[in-house]
């Protein structure tokens, strides 16, 4: 019953693969793949799950999707000016389907790899599988990402997203990626896919229906000289271990793709340094690259997820530790918050104030990537927004630009149909009006 009153505001799916090959029966509710794909009644408030056992006791289908709406509205579904100011604009038009906020990397949400193979508990995009209205990123067309990346020279990345795009059929995912290979597309040199199915449905690369033209696909990238790189989740070395899955990892490596492992450390599923360690080691192991370690973002059922900064630092230091250099190309804990994404690097001592030091691995503004800087200590912080300038000052070193950038994105937006730059221009375009441009972009 409770699960059934969670699953109507967190949806949830599971398949096969991950019933009867990732989840250990014997061990529920703590195993850590049970934790990671089916809701805990622990993830709603007191009140909110009383509200919603006494309406699914009720069976008043109506009221029950209007309270499960109102409490996802209540989760802050579009955390770090996701909504407002990542979509990109050309000819003053908003291109729903992508974000573009660090210069370098441009996202392509495809309308149809917006669901996953199962998903994640604590997975952030859950306003687009709830299906909550004007809430979506989701692009129907190519057409729009490919004039917009020809007008922006400066973009070598373009990363396709969902959700999982991999649920897409091959054919689908062939229209998108030729796309991209493009003669005027030269400058875009990586092409990445985000995606579970690694885990999830390991079959997608081997026996499903369209695989094997989906590994040609992989290969003609590589021919065509760009790289091709899954951007693969894995939360918990369980997730690494059947034989299915490493055929498919050799599937992928074999057709020249790369593979990049990330995700966030979460609790009830990898909040020890024991399982980093596991999962880096045996991310070498199968010719994959650890890439990030994510902090769960404050959105959705994160009360449930959290882990404080400094128990992720401590998690994050102790498997670094134990790791071969191979492993060391991982990088957290890493916070995507609204100016960038910020790493909690550990605590030090500046004129005997004891302070958390932070620096950026991406930022709005590349001007603040690499810097260090100071918050206080605080060891009940579990993400940027709980954190407070150090030594006394008032605000971050970057806090005035962001309000100028933010303000100034405000400012086009609403100053259309004026023209304000509209993406026409090349790169040289960028410099003359870097300050007005970024201001379209953020
Ligand atoms: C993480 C992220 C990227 C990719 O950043 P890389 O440093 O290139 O991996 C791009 N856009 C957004 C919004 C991101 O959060
Ligand atoms: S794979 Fe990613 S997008 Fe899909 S449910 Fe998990 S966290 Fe969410």
């Amino acid at each position: 019953m409770s699960m059934t009153a969670v699953a109507q505001v967190f949806p949830f799916r599971v398949n096969n693969h991950v019933v009867d090959e990732l989840i250990d029966w014997s061990n529920i509710p703590e195993d850590p793949i049970f934790q990671l794909t089916f809701p805990q009644p622990a993830m709603l408030s007191i009140g909110d799950l009383a509200l919603m056992l006494g309406l699914v006791r009720r069976g008043r289908d109506e009221e029950i999707k209007q309270a499960a709406r109102q409490i996802q509205v209540n989760l802050n579904p579009h955390p770090a000016g996701q909504l407002d100011l990542n979509v990109p604009t050309m000819m003053d038009q908003p291109l729903p389907g992508l974000q573009h906020k660090y210069e370098e990397t441009v996202l392509f949400f495809p309308a149809a790899g917006q669901t996953c193979h199962a998903y994640c508990s604590y997975c952030f995009r859950w306003p687009q599988f709830a299906g909550m209205d004007g809430m979506k990123f989701a692009s129907h067309e190519t057409d729009g990402l490919v004039n917009y990346l020809k007008a922006h020279e400066e973009v070598t990345s373009v990363l396709i997203t969902g959700g999982d795009p991999m649920v897409m059929k091959t054919s689908l995912l062939r229209r998108y990626i030729e796309a991209l290979l493009a003669p005027e597309l030269e400058h875009v040199a990586s092409i990445r896919i985000g995606t579970k199915a690694l885990s999830y449905w390991p079959y997608r690369f081997l026996t499903h229906g369209d695989s094997a033209d989906l590994m040609r696909l992989f290969e003609k990238v590589r021919e065509e000289g760009k790289e091709l790189a899954l951007m693969a989740h894995f939360s918990h070395p369980r997730e690494l271990e059947p034989a299915v899955t490493r055929q498919a990892f050799r599937a992928v490596r074999d057709s020249g793709a790369t593979v990049r492992c990330q995700s966030p450390i979460v609790k009830h599923v990898n909040d020890s340094a024991d399982a980093w360690v596991e999962l880096w080691k045996q991310q070498v192991r199968l010719g994959a690259v650890p890439y990030y370690m994510f902090v769960e973002r404050n959105t959705g059922p994160n009360r449930y997820f959290q882990v404080p900064l400094l128990k992720a630092e401590e998690v994050y230091r102790k498997a670094f530790r134990h790791v071969s250099g191979l492993a060391r190309t991982v990088r957290g804990p890493s916070m995507s918050a609204m100016p960038g994404k910020i790493l909690f690097i550990g605590t030090a001592y500046v004129y005997n104030e004891e302070v958390f030091v932070l620096r950026f691995i991406q930022a709005r503004n590349p001007e603040w990537v690499g810097k260090p800087f100071f918050a206080r200590y605080d060891p009940t912080a579990t993400w940027f927004t709980d954190l407070k300038p150090a030594l006394g000052e008032k605000e971050f070193f970057f806090e005035k630009e962001l309000r100028q950038l933010t303000e100034a994105s405000a400012e086009a937006k609403a100053a259309a149909p004026h023209p304000v730059g509209g993406g026409t221009k090349g790169r040289q375009g960028m410099r003359q009006d870097s300050h007005v441009r970024r201001a379209q972009r953020v």
